[in-house]
């Protein structure tokens, strides 16, 4: 019997054994709804279950499709990046290149292709470093060793080095090339064509060292080339230095103006250039001034040579923008180890060889003389008397007379300015006038010299005039006309008794308002002389460029005369050019009769000169005056 009819049984029977059937049908219905109930709950349950699975599956469904959306639009973002990636690649002004852990090429752009000149068909993902190099090779873009290189690469990325190399083409091109390690043994190189900006820096470089003007090297790269040449004079070589200064330089540039002077410049360096040996240096230190060190000479014989050889090439005629320039050059000379064995002190003894060399005159070189020194001391104690002597008023002007060989008459008196040194005694103006125009002072001492020389000669008898000597500061200034207005105003010396000398230095700054000067000077009447003609340019040119009323033929002509017939015909040529031209001539520093005939012979017309008269304090003057000229220089 069923377990579950036994019980309800038990439960339906009383305790005399008699069964209740309403009891037990009871039971039993009860137990059968009990059962219908737990399966309607069950299958409540599976329906729950079966929704939850459902609204399961609809959720994965839906994740699924949302992940899917997403990858596809990573997946286009990474193909848009990998394109963008690509482009920025070929796109790139470097050439890039990359190679993995065996030296296998994993990617290349196109800069890198075109760079090397390779053909992208050649060059494939997977081909070795040596494929990559063979490729160059064959088409000319690498040279040098190439197993050395590819063991040079490896060496420094497995050392995780990164390295910058400039790499010079055959074809002049210079590349930079970065190399960086990557993780896992292969490498990634940058290759940059630097070549415009290695020349800009070469450029660069050149332009610290050397003078833009001549393109020789410049103070900076001579310290440098004379350093390294006095290494080897300790090791028993010897050298000169040679400084370098252009006689005038300052009148060229001043008349020609600028871009003339540029020009010489140029034309000197040039020169200079084919005076000495490869290993020497020439550098341009300023306006005009040059140095060269001479290395590897025997003996101071050797320097002077070179010296000799310069100042003759630089001495030849330049036609500079349709001008003929003639100019001298002065040069002293340092030798090593005798002069010193240190930069500063071979330049600062070279130095001073050339103001001895100026001192001397012009187109002369000079060694350095160790009492050099003691002159340089002297000079600028000189400078300092010179201002002193201007505030003290040390001044006095002598007069030399000039006299005309046709009726022996004196016209003329020159003024020449002396200087009484306290300690000194008389000073040379050939001394003291060139500092007087180094120091500046050279305008207010000329007009000093105007007013006192006008002065004078308004005491002389009416047909005597002065010459007064300007010089070329003077003209340049402004002050000179108004200061010649004003003296003869004062002395009331009529304009027709003034003369004033210039020289050939003053028409090489021929700008306008020195010519328009000498005009307005001499419509008031005032004669203009030319001065110390030959020993300037000596251009004939110059005597066309003003209307001078005289021409003095320098008094190193004279000296000259008879035994050298090229003086004579000299002295002729111009006198009679002169005489064409409605001007007079003067010879100066005539000091004998055979000079004083043949000046007379050769067409000269006045003389001045010892052999009449040296210059004269102004008190001796009436003396000289009230003699019998005409006697002395009487035709013979
Ligand atoms: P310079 O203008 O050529 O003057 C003539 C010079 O020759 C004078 O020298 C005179 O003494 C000298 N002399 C004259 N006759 C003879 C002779 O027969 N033989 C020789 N050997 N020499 C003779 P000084 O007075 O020493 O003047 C020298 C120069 O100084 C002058 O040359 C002139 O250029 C300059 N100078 C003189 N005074 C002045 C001045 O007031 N202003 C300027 N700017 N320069 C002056
Ligand atoms: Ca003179
Ligand atoms: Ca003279």
């Amino acid at each position: 019997m069923h377990k579950l009819l036994a019980q309800q049984l038990v439960k339906a029977t009383d305790e005399a054994g008699w069964v209740d059937l309403d009891k037990l049908c009871g039971l039993v219905v009860a137990a059968y709804e009990d059962i219908d109930r737990d399966r309607r709950r069950t299958d409540r349950s599976m329906s729950l279950m079966i929704e939850e699975l459902d609204a399961v599956q609809r959720n994965l469904e839906h994740t699924v499709v949302v992940r899917t959306k997403e990858l596809r639009a990573r997946e286009a973002e990474l193909q848009a990046q990998n394109l963008r990636f690509d482009a920025a690649i070929s796109h790139m002004s470097q050439g890039l290149v990359m190679f993995d852990g065996d030296a296998r090429l994993v990617i290349c752009n196109q800069r890198f292709i075109a760079m090397y000149r390779l053909e992208a068909e050649n060059i494939k993902p997977g081909d070795s470093l040596r494929h990559v190099i063979d490729r160059r090779i064959a088409n000319g873009t690498f040279s040098g060793d190439p197993e050395h290189f590819i063991g040079n690469i490896s060496v420094t990325i497995k050392a995780g080095q990164q390295i910058t190399q400039f790499v010079e083409l055959d074809d002049g091109r210079t590349i930079a090339v970065v190399r960086r390690p990557m993780p896992g043994g292969g490498w990634v190189a940058t290759h940059e064509d630097v070549t415009e900006r290695r020349l800009a820096e070469i450029k660069i470089a050149h332009m610290a060292r050397h003078d833009a003007l001549t393109d020789l090297p410049n103070r900076l790269l001579l310290r440098e080339r004379l350093n390294e040449a006095l290494a080897q004079v300790e090791r028993g070589q010897r050298l000169a230095v040679l400084y370098l200064d252009l006689d005038q330089f300052k009148n060229v540039n001043d008349s020609l103006g600028h871009p003339t002077g540029d020009e010489l410049l140029r034309a000197v360096a040039q020169r200079l250039r084919g005076c000495v040996k490869d290993t020497d240096t020439i550098s341009r230190v300023g306006g005009d001034e040059f140095f060269i060190i001479q290395t590897g000479i025997n003996n101071a014989t050797d320097a002077e040579h070179l010296a000799r050889r310069i100042v003759e090439a630089l001495r030849a005629p330049y036609e500079l923008h349709g001008h003929l320039v003639m100019i001298d050059a002065s040069i002293g000379i340092a030798l090593a180890p005798t002069d010193g064995s240190d930069a500063n002190e071979l330049l600062k003894n070279a130095d001073m060889a050339l103001y001895g060399a100026k001192a001397d005159g012009r187109g002369v070189y000079r060694f350095f003389e160790a009492h050099m020194d003691a002159r340089m001391k002297e000079r600028r104690a000189l400078e300092l008397a010179l201002r002193r002597a201007f505030d003290n008023n040390e001044f006095e002007l002598y007069y030399q007379p000039m006299l005309n060989l046709g009726k022996g008459d004196i016209r003329c008196c020159e003024a020449l300015l002396r200087w009484h040194h306290p300690e000194r005694g008389m000073v040379s103006p050939v001394e003291f006038i060139p500092i007087a125009e180094e120091i500046g002072l050279i305008v207010a001492l000329g007009e000093r010299v105007i007013r006192w020389a006008c002065q004078e000669a308004a005491q002389w008898p009416s047909d005597i005039c002065v010459a007064v000597n300007l010089s070329p500061t003077q003209l340049a200034s402004k002050n000179l006309l108004p200061t010649v207005l004003g003296a003869l105003a004062a002395s009331r010396l009529p304009p027709q008794r003034l003369e004033l000398e210039i020289t050939e230095a003053v028409l090489m700054q021929n700008s306008e308002v020195t010519l328009h000067t000498l005009h307005q000077l001499r419509s008031l009447g005032i004669r203009i002389s030319m001065d110390d003609f030959g020993t300037g340019y000596s251009s004939l040119s110059y005597l066309r460029s003003f209307p001078f009323d005289k021409i003095k033929i320098d008094r190193c002509f004279i000296k000259g005369l008879g035994d050298n017939s090229e003086s004579d015909a000299i002295v002729q040529a111009v006198a009679g050019l002169a005489d064409s031209l409605g001007m007079t001539t003067t010879a100066e520093g005539v000091e004998t009769r055979e000079q004083l005939d043949l000046v007379r012979s050769l067409g000269c017309t006045d003389v001045q000169g010892f052999f009449y008269s040296p210059p004269v304090p102004a008190s001796e003057l009436a003396k000289v005056f009230a003699e019998q000229p005409g006697a002395k220089v009487a035709a013979a």
